[in-house]
């Protein structure tokens, strides 16, 4: 008999079990509450809500996420950590998605891309942070 072939591309759900890996989390725990979303400043800069994020996870679909910039403009502000029912640690998750865009080697960020004001007038530490964050 034939097998029934899987939903899931191969590649997508070792990128989601590396997420699993280095975060930590079990996004399967998430009920879909949407409580984190409600709570994140950052929810409205992302592509999507970050209950959504998670669900995408869920359903081992990790390119909708990586391209919606999650762990790029997730605060780490942990307002979602601590109202979560479930206790997941959400900004774990975007962080290990921000790791896996940083390990193909792509700069999430280039100085030629920054209007001239903003090297202007923008703090020192502002730059220190953000090349931190988004170069790899
Ligand atoms: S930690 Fe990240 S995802 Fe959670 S509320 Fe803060 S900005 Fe949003
Ligand atoms: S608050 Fe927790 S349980 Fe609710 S949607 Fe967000 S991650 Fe899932």
């Amino acid at each position: 008999m034939a097998s029934i072939p899987s939903p899931i591309h191969p590649e997508s759900l070792r990128a989601v079990n590396k997420i699993a890996e280095l975060s930590g989390q079990n996004v399967h725990e998430c009920m879909q509450c949407g409580t984190c979303s409600a709570v994140c400043p950052m929810v409205s800069s992302m592509g999507f809500t970050t209950r959504q994020g998670i669900h995408y996870l869920q359903f081992g679909q990790v390119e909708p996420v990586l391209q919606a910039r999650i762990g790029e403009f997730c605060a780490s502000c942990h307002t979602c950590v601590v109202r979560c029912p479930r206790g997941i640690d959400v900004p774990r998750v975007f962080e290990a998605v921000r790791q896996l865009v940083l390990r193909t080697n792509t700069d999430l960020v280039t100085l030629g891309d920054i209007p001239k004001d903003t090297l202007a007038e923008a703090p020192q530490i502002a730059f220190v942070s953000t090349f931190r964050k988004l170069t790899s």
